[in-house]
């Protein structure tokens, strides 16, 4: 259970922004998560509504989550494509010196007050 460690780390994260701005309910925490990011949003979602019935600041809050595309650069072609459907290979020039660009984000996004 993976998620749950994520859970945990995203609770304390909105709990600290919370005291910062003297907040005392969250409504609901938006997060960025990345399309090839190991996490399985539906689990992460089901994790959450466990987690937040043990705290008050955060108790009946939904857990929204925003997918965010996988996209890769090659290094050879200089061009950009779509990770899930290409993988490690550049369809544009057949090169492997390829990097993800982005979709491994696990961050908070926003929380709603
Ligand atoms: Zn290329």
């Amino acid at each position: 259970m993976h998620e749950l460690g994520i859970v945990f780390y995203i609770i304390k994260d909105v709990k600290t922004a919370a005291l910062e701005h003297d907040v005392q309910h969250v409504n609901a925490v938006v997060m960025n998560i990345g399309e090839v990011s190991t996490i399985v949003p539906d689990y992460l979602t089901d994790c959450w509504r466990w987690a937040v019935t043990k705290e008050p600041l955060l108790e009946g809050s939904e857990l929204l989550i925003n997918i965010i595309p996988a996209v890769t650069h090659c290094d050879a072609c200089g061009r950009e494509y779509e990770t899930v459907r290409y993988g490690k290979k550049c369809p544009h020039c057949g090169s492997d010196q390829t990097w993800l660009l982005k979709g491994n984000e696990v961050e908070i996004k926003e929380i709603q007050v």
